[in-house]
């Protein structure tokens, strides 16, 4: 399904990092900061063979008729990224420290093909990248 990504600012750290994605078809989108993990999205519930659920059974499908789901994170803990030889590979929000240790515990990125570990914030009004392990 298509969708248009844009870089926007973010409303969290006010820099130019942060990126939207809009599913012109279904109407979901999301926001994420890459700078400092602010997240927010809105996307339709599905079921396992990826319907829409209905909240009115007897009702015919409409946007005003399914389920959707809004995770917002206003006030990230950070930005987690993990980049391989091909450029980023992964980027998630992390919500709090005691996440972030827990990842950087269960994980041993050296046997990963990783070649960057990081992570970045917003700590007293300003980004603050630290770098965790690299190649
Ligand atoms: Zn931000």
């Amino acid at each position: 399904m298509g969708s248009v990504i844009n870089y926007t600012q973010c409303p969290n750290c006010k820099t130019e990092d942060a990126y939207t994605e809009f599913w012109y078809k279904s109407g979901e989108e999301m926001i994420n900061c890459t700078k400092c993990g602010y997240y927010h999205s809105s996307f339709i519930v599905r079921d396992e063979e990826g319907k829409a659920i209905k909240i009115d059974k007897d009702k015919d499908f409409s946007l005003d008729n399914i389920e959707w789901k809004d995770v917002h994170i206003e006030k990230p803990y950070c930005s987690f990224r993990v980049e391989n030889k091909d450029g980023i590979g992964q980027i998630a929000t992390l919500e709090s420290k005691k996440e972030l240790d827990k990842i950087l515990a269960d994980n041993d990125f050296k046997y990963q093909g990783a070649i960057k570990v990081s992570y970045s914030r917003l700590f007293r009004g300003k980004i603050k990248e630290t770098i965790v392990w690299k190649k």
